[in-house]
């Protein structure tokens, strides 16, 4: 076995992590977590365990979800403890999540 000195080196992305400029969400496993506000109580849960980040946040608010990065694993819904998030079946014509714009700020 090599030792880790002996290992080619790696892959780089050059600049760091680049979400703004990559968009993953196209490769979304067919279901899309859906939102439902009403039955929100902002516990964030949901957004500590996505694991893609995607869980939107304003002021410690739940705002949504970015399917610009969501890769639709369920892990939000299963995590919440209200039933405010449901994965459906992509179709293309299912309402729109509150997306985040490019350089907005999404903060707690
Ligand atoms: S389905 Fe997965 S990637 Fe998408 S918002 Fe939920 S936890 Fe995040
Ligand atoms: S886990 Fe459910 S109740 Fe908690 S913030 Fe997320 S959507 Fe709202």
């Amino acid at each position: 076995m090599k030792r880790y000195q002996e290992l080619p080196i790696g892959g780089v992305i050059p600049g760091g992590a680049t979400p703004h400029l990559v968009q993953t969400g196209g490769w979304r496993s067919g279901k899309k977590p859906v939102f439902n506000e009403k039955l929100c109580v902002n516990c964030l849960l949901c957004w500590v365990h996505c694991p893609e980040a995607t869980i939107l946040v304003e002021r410690s608010q739940m705002r949504g979800i970015s399917y610009d990065h969501c890769k639709g694993c369920g892990i939000c819904s299963q995590a919440c403890p209200t039933g405010a998030i449901v994965m459906v079946a992509e179709t293309n014509d299912e309402p729109q999540m509150p997306q985040q714009k490019a350089g907005e700020e999404v903060c707690v």
